[in-house]
């Protein structure tokens, strides 16, 4: 059997919009800029992995979990520095006006668009936050932005949370949501795209013990992208070479996709910067008193995980991707690979033709099923073509009823890789299952 891995985003694109896993945002109107929505399978495999996320992060006595406004006081993003800095160097082409982030471009070679030599504006500083306005009244002082990050609203409630849940040094704010970033050169799918979903903790730490978290913090985060299926040598730390503004140290996990290595987390030491500046702005104390040191009172510093939902995703589908027996007609397939708590659909329920006497049988089985498992039940097309789709989106495991099940009280249970079948008792495939997906 040979195999190969996905050779181009645009294989991607395809089987995505083909299976139901991503669609054009407004696709109907042409679409809008690297705006995507989850279709029917995206959005089964977005919650596994954010669930996945979130037990990891939070199911630990010292993180506490919380979900904050998108929206917020327009005041938190000029003390966080957003405002003021929250820019990408802009620079555009004097012929064809297409748009570039400098930095990602060489000015001293013909605009990638249109061809034109040496035509580009000087750059200038482009706010990447989307604002709008708030209310009924438009004036200067109702514009609020959409979030570009979710840390703010940690950051916000610190004192709200250590103070609810009784949390001492160290401890952590954990949250998935949503925030906006008005890219200059967005694109490679669901990679950078203008909305899109961050799951972000907040380690609070004494000052002075940082970097020690910062080691434990990059061990973890590194052994979760692992513990997703991925594979090791598509993974690698890249330091940053530039900090932030606000950090101490910085480093991004990145993964190997068909376009090339790509930041999927940054593991950032962001000092006290934002606690003291939300202090200074709030003009409220937001010191933390530490009781196991004489109550000496400080801004505790911070270890921040950052990782992106789609990118996330992005990965493990680019991962989990297999094409096996290429051109070799009925034997070729594409096999997503997912491991089974991330898969969309853990179970499908066929019965091997539309008759009702086999459907009848089906049925019961699939009710069963569904009472712990994200099943699909599925009677058209020959049984093979069943199994293609079933393998196309990742499904481990496929139940075929058969006129043998009538009397035997068994069915053929194929498993997704080895594509083995085996016949079990109808009685014992609760067990089975649970035995087999270890969905943990
Ligand atoms: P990049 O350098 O790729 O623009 P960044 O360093 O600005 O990313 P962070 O601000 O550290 O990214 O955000 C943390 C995570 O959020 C990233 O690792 C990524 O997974 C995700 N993320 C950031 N921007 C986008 C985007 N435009 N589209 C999708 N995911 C994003």
């Amino acid at each position: 059997m040979s195999e190969s891995n996905l050779k181009s985003m645009a294989e991607l694109v395809s089987l995505s919009k083909r299976r139901g896993y991503v669609f054009q945002s407004s696709e109907i109107y042409g679409g809008l800029g690297s705006c995507w929505d989850y279709g029917p399978l995206g959005v089964e495999l977005k919650k596994n992995i954010q669930a996945r996320w979130w037990k990891a992060m939070t199911y630990r006595e010292d993180i506490s979990g919380i979900d904050a406004s998108i929206l917020m006081h327009p005041t938190v993003w000029k003390a966080s520095g957003h405002i003021d800095n929250f820019t990408d160097p802009l620079v555009d082409c004097k012929k064809c006006k297409a748009r570039f982030r400098e930095d990602q471009i060489d000015l001293t070679k013909p605009c990638p668009a249109c061809g034109e030599k040496g035509s580009f504006t000087e750059p200038r500083a482009f706010n990447l936050m989307f604002s709008t306005k708030m209310g009924a009244v438009e004036d200067a002082a109702s514009t609020i932005y959409l979030r570009p990050e979710t840390c703010q609203g940690i950051f916000t409630n610190f004192l709200n949370v250590q103070a609810t849940m009784r949390l001492k040094l160290p401890f952590g704010i954990a949250q998935i949501g949503k925030a906006f970033r008005n890219e200059i050169t967005p694109g490679n799918f669901i990679f950078r795209t203008r909305e899109f979903e961050q799951m972000e903790m907040q380690y609070f730490v004494r000052p002075g013990t940082q970097m020690e978290h910062m080691e434990k913090w990059k061990e973890i985060r590194w052994n979760w992208h692992l513990e997703n299926g991925l594979r090791p040598e598509r993974l690698r730390w890249a330091p940053h070479t530039k900090l932030a503004h606000y950090a101490d140290a910085a480093i991004d996990i990145e993964y190997e996709f068909p376009m090339g290595w790509g930041e999927m987390e940054g593991i950032h030491s962001r000092t006290n910067f934002d606690l003291t500046q939300h202090q200074q702005y709030s003009g409220k104390n937001l010191q933390y008193v530490d009781q196991a040191d004489n109550n000496n009172k400080y801004i505790p510093y911070v270890i921040e995980t950052s990782v992106g939902s789609d990118r996330t995703i992005l990965a493990l589908m680019c991962d989990a991707y297999r094409l096996e027996n290429e051109g070799g007609g009925e034997s070729e397939r594409t096999v997503m690979r997912f491991k089974p708590d991330i898969a969309p659909i853990k179970v499908a329920v066929l019965p091997l033709m539309k008759k009702t006497d086999l459907e009848d049988k089906a049925r019961p089985i699939f009710a069963d099923i569904q009472k712990n498992y994200r099943a699909e039940y599925d009677t058209s097309g020959s049984i093979g073509k069943r199994y293609r789709r079933q393998d196309e989106i990742g499904t481990p495991f496929c139940i075929t009823v058969d006129y043998d099940s009538l009397t035997d009280n068994a069915v053929t249970v194929r498993e997704r890789d080895s594509m083995k079948q085996e016949r079990i008792a109808i009685d014992n495939l609760k067990r089975y299952l649970s035995d087999k997906l270890q969905l943990n």
